[in-house]
């Protein structure tokens, strides 16, 4: 079968497409044959590599997919073949404390499928049934894998973690970017106010579709004006951080009293600078995030079921194009969810 791995870290010629043996399903697994994988900023990392954490190579890429199952072990009860499903990123041991209190994404043994074991970017996948979960019917196999590991990543953040409030104001850096986009659909649907920031003019609309009520271009240079105009002397409730460094001291300057700032990412630099004078005069909270917990992803499911989260797809590229399915996410010309398709 073909598959998407990677054999060393490195730029877009990391990549390859190749073929390698078809894997071989046991008792207790499930084989999916892959029809549509997404790609997400998860897997320009992964391919570039962490410093000081080594990941199993050579390896599959991606966490999210969409596909038809195969093949049932026989100790499978709840799964028939045919059934059409989605990846469940998570992987977790299921058996300590954490996973037993619903801290799936705590677990020592946490992992991502594509990560810290082989992915989705191939034409089969051997999975363990916590790892499948039924396909939206109305959606298609491309939009159906578009929408996971956003969807989960934000909802973690601002539903589980922030506990995002139907009458506070919520501002969102990157409309655009798959965290983004889910975020405001996910805050819109609350019924918050959604501010949400763009790189450039020409994203303001697609934003707007998304469902944000203001849209600033964050690189001109009064755009933290601008949300503060919107907002007034108040501020925001709810910051949805990913960027870091580049946006920390506006996130902490606009944050409200009893604000909260969430952040699952560092994509302009981890170190940032904080005055805990302000922060404990006026009483915030600074919240990290990964991933999700098993009920948090059931409720995203539910969601996207209820057509309440809808798919926001960028560019179809056939697997082979992978480099140039990488290449539009790192030149950061996608405007919502790059998918590859299986042919
Ligand atoms: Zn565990």
């Amino acid at each position: 079968m073909k598959a998407v791995r990677i054999h060393e870290h490195g730029g877009l010629e990391a990549l390859r497409y190749e073929e390698i043996p078809e894997p071989i399903c046991n008792d207790e697994k499930v084989k999916v044959q892959i029809k549509s994988a997404s790609l997400n900023h998860l897997d320009i990392w992964i391919r570039e590599g962490f410093p000081g954490m080594p990941l199993p190579l050579p390896l599959i890429m991606g966490s999210d997919g969409a596909g038809i199952i195969s093949e049932v072990g026989k100790n499978v009860n709840d799964w028939k073949v045919g059934n059409e499903v989605v990846i469940q990123p998570n992987t977790f041991c299921g058996e300590c404390d954490y996973c037993k209190n619903g801290k799936e994404n705590y677990c020592k043994n946490y992992g991502i499928i594509g990560e810290t074991e082989n992915g989705v970017q191939s034409e089969f996948v051997v999975l363990n049934p916590i790892n499948i979960y039924p396909k939206a019917k109305h959606l298609s196999f491309v939009d159906a894998s578009s929408m996971q590991l956003v969807y989960l990543t934000s909802y973690q953040m601002l539903i589980t973690r922030a506990n995002l409030q139907p009458n506070e104001t919520v501002l969102i850096y990157g409309a655009t970017s798959g965290i983004g986009s889910a975020g405001i659909q996910i805050a819109k649907h609350l019924g918050t106010k959604v501010i949400s920031t763009v790189g450039s003019d020409n994203k303001i609309e697609y934003a707007k579709q998304m469902g944000s009520d203001f849209v600033v271009n964050h690189s001109s240079e009064n755009w933290s004006k601008q949300v503060k105009e919107i907002v007034g002397k108040k501020g925001v409730n709810v910051i949805f951080e990913h960027p870091g460094t580049a946006t920390w001291e506006n996130s902490m300057r606009l944050l409200a009293k009893g604000g909260r700032v969430v952040t699952c990412g560092a994509t302009t630099g981890p170190i940032v600078k904080l005055d805990l004078r302000h922060l404990f005069m006026k009483q915030q909270t600074i919240i990290g995030s990964t991933m999700c917990d098993m009920k948090s992803f059931k409720q995203v499911m539910k969601h996207i079921e209820n057509g309440d989260y809808k798919p926001f797809v960028d560019k179809v590229y056939p697997m082979s194009e992978i480099a140039e399915a990488h290449k539009r996410i790192e030149d950061r010309e996608q405007i919502g969810k790059v998918v590859v398709s299986v042919e």
